[in-house]
């Protein structure tokens, strides 16, 4: 079984970092702005089944989205990311989650909030309370994360695999 899943949110917040962590085990420092879309694949064993997650990394900027937006249709499960440290990236969470489900033609597909760059809480942009709160509004799940220091990255992608596995 084949899974497609979108992970999407603003510029810099950590997408392609958590696909290369999640994939490779490895993190870099340096920013390397993403083209367009690329793609990694993990293969996993969930419930005595081989599940293959294919993890679309997009671009957070503006000036691909007619690229972007034509890979959120195939999607079967979606990662909307935010940081820790940026405001505005948290404030886009709507507008991300929207623009994945307007593509999938209003079927709701499995979608869960990360909250990355947590080992920078002391830098925080956003209070816990309103993290919580819009997971709420939004009815994802939230998982709060750090690729610098691999904290909860397979939960992520684990839980998803799980929730369309059992769909
Ligand atoms: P993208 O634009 O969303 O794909 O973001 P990138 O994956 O390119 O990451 C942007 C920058 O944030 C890079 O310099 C990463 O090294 C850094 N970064 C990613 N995840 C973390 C994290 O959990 N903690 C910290 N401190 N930096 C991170
Ligand atoms: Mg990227």
């Amino acid at each position: 079984m084949q899974v497609v899943v979108v992970i999407v949110g603003n510029g810099a917040v950590g997408k392609s970092s958590m696909i290369q962590r999640y994939c490779r085990g490895v993190f870099t420092k340096g920013y390397k702005k993403t083209i367009g879309v690329d793609f990694l694949e993990k293969p996993l064993r969930i419930l005595s089944q081989d599940v293959r997650l294919m993890l679309w990394d997009t671009a957070g900027q503006e000036e691909f989205d007619a690229i972007t937006k034509a890979y959120y249709r195939g999607a079967q499960a979606c990662v909307v990311a935010f940081s820790t440290t940026d405001r505005a990236s948290f404030q886009a969470v709507k507008k991300w989650r929207k623009k994945v489900e307007d593509e999938c033609g209003g079927s709701s597909i499995p979608m869960v909030l990360v909250q990355n760059k947590i080992d920078l809480m002391h830098q925080s942009a956003v209070t816990n309370e309103e993290v919580e709160a819009l997971a709420q509004e939004c009815n994802m799940r939230i998982y709060r994360t750090s690729v610098k220091e691999d904290i909860n990255i397979c939960n992520v992608f684990q839980h998803l695999a799980e929730n369309y596995v059992n769909q």
